[in-house]
């Protein structure tokens, strides 16, 4: 579907919660810019291979795949794309350095998931299942090397201009978003969605305080002249500065709860978390580790502003309203 002049929308399934995300097929000259894979599944590769043909683009056409960031619906795909069509493939280089723990090594990284969530007070019974929790990412990606690293404010031509990557950290830590000024168009990726508040979260592969970044990259994007925002899942959408206002009062309405369940002295990021996302956490283990590492990250921000007290010892780490 033409979202908007020379942008094409493919919607590509996914068997999760969340059933679709959207990537987009950028017009440019002769050839075109792909924006995000999709998961690496035989679904979604045949949805992709359908959508294309039905646009009439082979994919040798694609000679660039610009990724917001590796999680496994937009970056599944990529290694076999760039492989099928020779594109350029191009990635902020925090993302990079994500990859190769995450998804080549996972066992380690299970192992320090392991020490971090007793550090937060996750039961040793639970904290067995809730490690392995992301294992079956493994399956959605395969690991590949970029041929071109982004840090954000570069400037790639595309038709008769220019895409401008903004670097957006929060949600993770190398998220981009690409901006088309002459087209007033924002291709958001994850970083600002229509319905849904991205998981911002505090773990062992996140920025320090990814709250305050994610924040701090919404006022970015609020900055910029956007008439329509292209969000990785869900349909375009238009007042951007009005949805960054309902996010950012989403997530200071979160922290004003922290506070007040803090009040009672120093608890866990774990019992924060079961009583912060009751019925969530009762889901699965996956929305549990969620649900924690979501706390976590807005424990971080009201410590880093001084409403909690953030305690660390060699066992644990606790949070008491200051
Ligand atoms: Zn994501």
């Amino acid at each position: 579907m033409e979202v908007a002049p020379g942008i094409f929308r493919l919607e590509l399934p996914m068997p999760f919660e969340l059933k679709h995300v959207n990537v987009y097929l950028l017009r440019d000259g002769d050839a075109y810019t792909l924006i995000d894979t999709g998961l690496q599944t035989e679904e979604s590769r045949q949805v992709l291979n359908q959508q294309l043909a039905g646009l009439k683009v082979p994919v040798k056409r694609i000679n660039r795949i610009l990724i917001t960031h590796i999680h496994p619906d937009h970056f599944g795909l990529a290694g076999e794309l760039r492989e099928r069509s020779g594109a350029e493939l191009i990635i902020h280089r925090l993302e990079v350095a994500l990859m190769e723990p995450r998804y080549a090594r996972a066992e380690d990284l299970v192992h320090d998931v392991g020490k971090w969530l007793s550090m937060n007070g996750v039961p040793e019974e639970e904290a067995e299942f809730v490690k392995s929790a992301s294992m079956g990412a493994r399956e959605y990606v395969s690991v590949v090397e970029p041929d071109t690293l982004l840090e954000g404010a570069e400037r790639l031509p595309v038709d008769d201009s220019e895409i401008e990557v903004i670097w957006t950290p929060g949600h993770s830590p190398g998220h981009c978003c690409f901006y088309w000024p002459a087209r007033g168009v924002l291709l958001s990726g994850d970083h600002l969605l229509p319905k849904i508040s991205p998981n911002i979260g505090l773990h062992p592969q996140s920025g320090a305080d990814p709250l305050d970044d994610y924040i701090a990259s919404l006022d970015r994007i609020r900055r910029l002249e956007v008439e329509t925002v292209l969000p990785a899942h869900g349909d375009p959408f238009f007042d951007h500065r009005g949805r960054i206002k309902e996010i950012i009062e989403h997530h200071e309405a979160r922290k004003a709860a922290l506070v007040r369940l803090a009040g009672g002295g120093p608890k866990t990021g774990w019992q924060l978390a079961a009583e912060l996302f009751a019925g969530i956490m009762q889901r699965n283990v996956f929305q549990q580790r969620l649900a924690l590492q979501e706390t976590l990250a807005h424990c971080q921000s009201l410590a880093v502003e001084g409403r909690l007290h953030k305690q660390v010892s060699r066992e644990l780490v606790t949070w008491m309203a200051a």
